[in-house]
């Protein structure tokens, strides 16, 4: 026993008798097992067995302690056991010691121990102790593989961490060389990337262990680049596989073995980083040790280098792409900057453009007024037709770049959509009427009329829409139509269409024509005109106003521009749908050849609860009138289309006033603005109600209401259905004027002065709205295409001679010599203002003439002094009565007229009565002996007189008229001045 152990006869046999008894049980039959037996257990044993004394040597180790670390039992005996522990687990191993040794076991330590060829063994430990002996017993077994194994895994997870937190590249690479080393227990590591230029790998990271001391090496690594198959990186490159050398400071193809050798380092291996069988790059590996291949290592790494690969393609995708936005972002910005320059500088540019302009328009107006031989005029003529178009293509510019550089803002007004359209699409009769195509317009019932936006612009819009609509169309029809496309709480969104059946736009140019300075066809320049800006000015605005513009069409059958628009509904209650009873049915005969207008007719009336029957031509007009005569259901109106083919609406009406059986039908004639001939043929035919085309809805039915000529009270309510009722209306001035700046500029300031403001842009439009309906005033331009100021006035006073009536006309002229005046006043104007106009000259301006009116009439009209001290020199209540009195008087000359038509003398006297007592209000002495007269006759029954005294009381009557109306014109202006004042 005791030499079996060799080195102890501190334990006693009984010990190993009471170990016998407790760790073999044997049945009693058999011998105990002898020290031979042990021996042969201890020799057989692979775990490593030992007694080690408190004293630091080993008492005694078993054979397998031999063949694990490769040192023989006897040099194990004879050093203290620490020197064969890894210096790096000394500590732990004492401390583990110590705490066996104050009592408690050991069941799971783990340490390594060096063996003889430098490498290390991982060993786990059992162990208990015996104090009082001062021995320590303890059975080691070799963990070495399972600890390599979790090495590996844990390389292998610190690898894929990395690669899956790390943002970039740059910060990924540091880190997996450190995981890696740590992990494996190696102390150096780098990453070399291939420089595909150069054909080279060059390193792009070293890592190593904070106690290691590679200096030269670093230094070396970092600044050198391999070849293929140079070297370990070159090598691991040529052979795409890992590859492992055990001492790199013996290897012939290593160039830096001589520093490796310096620095103690021994051991590497390297392996390659890997996209599919591409080699993108080369990890390498360094131990301050000599190490055997590690073939299990050496296959995880392939697969750490192709994660590794997949993630280097991935930052590079990644950055690529980054890059790639930056470079779009700069590029957008910049363009974006180009164009806002761009378009400030149009702006800024056109801007001061208009201001020479302005100066040539002008000089040479002025020139062209002076004497001038033929030669002289026509050069002029040329150059002034050059510089308008100049000027609208400015005007033009000047809008476009004022949207692109975002200056333009938009109006918030509140506006009625119905006038606003109808009023556009007016501007622009003339030309289609000229064309001979219809012009219509078509709003849906259920579209609101009081909107707040900006009806300047969506004038624009619809403007330039309906006149390319017009310019690109030869015969048929355009038609503007509005629907409600969407509805919320207070705003709707509006669907808009003009519709033609022009020429059409290739399917190819469809998207560019919504483009600045773009035409479908470039011959339509030289053919049409244009400077292509339109649509892109209208698109823009569109856009603006929260809605979108698009096309369809077919080359050689027409075009449709679609629009959306948004807009708030202005508070209810600024709106009556009220609809009279008496026009309840009504029954009226429509002839239109054309089927659109004959279709939006039908449908007005119909919202009017009317009973409108629609027939295609004079012909089938005639046809019905006969039916209903037979069938004794006469229409009240026909609404005849002056223009029909075959037969037309004058030649209807023609043989409609020879037919006896029709001589309660009424007739509204459906004119063209632009044929002013149509105005003389209806005078000629005795038909003084007409609509001009495209008819506005408010016209028409003030027409139809004047047509039926019935009695009062439902008068009063029909004209109160539409917002402003004619005789409640405020002062109307027409604006003839043909440029849009110009129009707008003159519009809110008569607007601030408050009247309502038609607007025509030119003398011929000027002239047929006067005949058309009455206005205060005419604020009439004097330069304007097709017909000028100084014709238009002339015209409209020969006109005026005729009816006895004068309209104020006021001449807005940028003329500015002297002599102007003089040529605007023998052209039959009653004043003039010079543009720029200002509110104070124009207040002044009619201030005088209202007052010169009132005394160069006649004295006896009315007497103002006693009027307004009947009233306590109230003009609030005086323009109350006076307006009451105007809505009022026409129905009762209407039921004197009726009265003596009928025969009915003493309807005669009762209305006469009723309207002496009214026009008695205003000390009007003339007029109050006129009525006076008409009641005379009517009380005795004697009727022949009355026509002859009827023209007096009307002729009276319009004197009255016009002399109350000048009278609330002069004391609005007070009002609205003392209100600016
Ligand atoms: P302009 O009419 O001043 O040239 P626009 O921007 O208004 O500029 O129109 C651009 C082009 O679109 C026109 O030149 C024409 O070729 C085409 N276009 C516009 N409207 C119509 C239409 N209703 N029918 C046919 N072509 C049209």
């Amino acid at each position: 026993m005791h030499e079996f152990l060799g080195c102890t006869k501190m334990i006693a046999s009984s010990e190993l008798d009471n170990l016998n008894r407790g760790a073999v049980s044997t049945p009693s039959s058999l011998n105990p097992p002898t020290d031979y037996d042990l021996r042969e257990f201890l020799d057989l044993s692979l775990n490593l067995l030992c007694i080690a004394g408190v004293d630091g040597y080993f008492k005694y180790v078993n054979p397998a302690w031999e063949t694990t670390l490769g040192y023989s039992q006897r040099e194990l005996l004879s050093r203290p056991y620490l020197d064969f522990v890894h210096p790096n687990d000394r500590e732990a191993t004492i401390a583990e010691a110590s705490q066996i040794v104050a009592g408690r076991s050991t069941i799971s330590f783990e340490n390594r121990y060096l063996c003889k060829d430098g490498s290390f063994k991982w060993l786990l430990w059992w162990a208990v102790a015996h104090p009082e002996r001062g021995l320590i017993y303890a059975a080691g077994i070799d963990c070495t593989d399972r600890k390599r194994e979790e090495a590996r895994l844990g390389a292998q997870h610190a690898v894929t961490r990395v690669l899956a937190e790390a943002p970039t590249l740059a910060k990924a690479t540091p880190r997996i060389l450190q995981a890696i080393c740590e992990s494996l227990d190696w102390s150096v590591g780098s990453i070399w990337r291939r420089d595909p230029k150069h054909s080279l790998l060059r390193c792009v990271e070293l890592w190593h262990s904070p106690s290691t001391e590679v200096k030269e090496f670093d230094w070396e690594t970092r600044s050198r680049t391999f070849a293929q198959g140079v070297g370990l990186p070159g090598r691991v490159w040529l052979q795409a596989a890992p590859v492992w050398i055990e001492d790199v400071t013996r290897d012939s193809n290593f160039p830096r073995s001589p520093i490796a050798a310096r620095e103690d380092l021994h051991a590497a291996f390297g392996f390659p980083i890997l996209l599919g069988t591409e080699v993108l790059g080369v990890l390498e590996f360094f131990s301050h040790k000599i190490q055997k291949p590690d073939t299990r290592l050496l296959e995880m790494l392939s697969a750490i280098g192709s994660q590794i690969g997949q993630f280097i393609e991935r930052m590079e995708a990644e950055d690529a792409l980054r890059v790639y936005a930056r470079d779009l972002e700069s590029a957008r910005t910049r363009a974006e900057q180009a164009t806002r320059a761009k378009s400030e500088f149009l702006a800024n540019i056109s801007h001061e453009i208009r201001t020479p302009m302005n100066a040539m328009i002008g000089m040479t107006e002025l020139a062209l007024g002076t004497r001038l031989t033929r030669e002289q005029r026509e050069y002029l003529n040329a150059i002034q037709n050059s510089a308008n178009t100049l000027l609208t293509l400015i005007n033009d510019l000047l809008d476009f770049s004022k949207i692109e550089a975002r200056k333009l803002q938009l109006e918030h007004v509140g506006f009625n959509l119905r006038d606003a359209l109808e009023d556009s699409l007016r501007v622009l009769a003339p030309r289609a009427h000229q064309k001979g195509i219809e012009l219509a317009c078509h709003i849906n019932n259920d579209v609101p009329d009081a909107l707040v936006g900006d009806p300047f612009r969506l004038r624009q819009i619809v403007v330039n829409l309906v006149g390319n609509a017009i310019k690109f169309t030869e015969r048929g029809e355009v038609v503007l139509s509005v629907q409600v496309g969407a509805r919320g709480s207070g705003y709707v969104q509006l669907r808009s269409s003009v519709t033609d059946t022009g020429i059409g736009i290739p399917a190819d140019k469809q998207s560019v024509i919504f483009e600045a300075f773009s035409q479908a066809d470039s011959s339509t320049t030289r053919r049409y005109g244009g400077t292509g800006l339109g649509l892109a000015i209208s698109a823009q605005l569109v856009e603006l106003m929260g809605g979108s513009i698009s096309v369809e069409s077919q080359p050689g059958r027409g075009s449709t521009f679609l629009f959306t628009a948004q807009f708030e509904i202005q508070k209810p209650g600024t709106e009556s749908l009220f609809t009279p009873r008496t026009l309840t049915d009504l029954p009226i005969l429509i002839a239109d050849d054309n089927a659109t207008n004959r279709r939006i007719l039908q449908e007005v009336l119909t919202n009017w609860r009317m009973r409108p029957i629609a027939v295609e031509s004079g012909a089938a007009a005639l046809d019905m009138l006969e039916d209903s005569s037979r069938t004794n259901r006469p229409f009240a109106i026909v609404l005849l289309d002056g223009h029909m083919p075959d037969m037309d609406g004058f030649s209807v009406a023609e043989r409609i006033q020879k037919d006896r059986r029709y001589a309660n039908l009424k007739i509204i004639m459906l004119t063209s603005a632009g044929l002013p001939d149509d105005v003389t043929r209806c005078r000629g035919l005795g038909i003084s109600e007409y609509v001009t085309k495209p008819v506005k809805q408010s016209e028409l039915f003030d027409v139809i209401i004047t047509a039926l000529d019935k009695p009062s009270i439902e008068k009063i309510h029909a004209s109160r259905r539409r917002k402003v009722p004619r005789s409640e209306r405020g002062l109307q001035v027409l604006i003839a004027e043909d440029n849009q700046v110009n129009q707008l500029v003159a519009t809110r300031i008569f607007e601030k002065l408050g009247y309502e403001v038609t607007v025509v842009s030119n003398g011929r439009e000027a002239v047929n709205a006067v005949q058309a309906r009455r206005f205060d005033l005419v604020a009439m331009d004097v330069q304007m295409p097709d017909m000028d100021g100084l014709e238009a006035t002339a015209a409209i006073r020969s006109w005026e001679k005729m009816t006895s009536s004068h309209t104020l006309i006021v001449a807005m002229t940028a003329h500015a010599m002297a002599g102007d005046r003089e040529r605007c006043l023998a052209a039959g104007m009653d004043g003039y203002v010079s543009k720029p106009i200002r509110i104070k000259e124009l207040q002044d301006v009619i201030d005088q003439l209202t007052q010169s009116e009132q005394s160069n009439s006649r004295a006896d009209v009315i007497d103002e002094v006693t009027l307004l001290a009947g009233i306590d020199g109230n003009r609030q209540i005086l323009r109350e009565i006076v307006r009451l009195f105007l809505a009022d008087y026409p129905q009762r000359l209407a039921e004197i007229k009726q009265a003596i038509r009928n025969g009915d003398a003493g309807g005669v006297a009762r209305a006469s009565h009723a309207l002496k007592g009214a026009v008695g209000n205003f000390a009007a002495q003339t007029a109050v002996a006129a009525a006076q007269s008409m009641e005379g006759i009517g009380k005795n029954g004697n009727l022949s007189s009355a026509e002859q005294a009827l023209l007096t009381l009307e002729s009276e009557l319009a004197l009255l008229d016009a002399r109350l109306r000048k009278l609330i014109m002069r004391s609005s202006m007070r009002k609205t001045k003392k209100a600016e004042g």
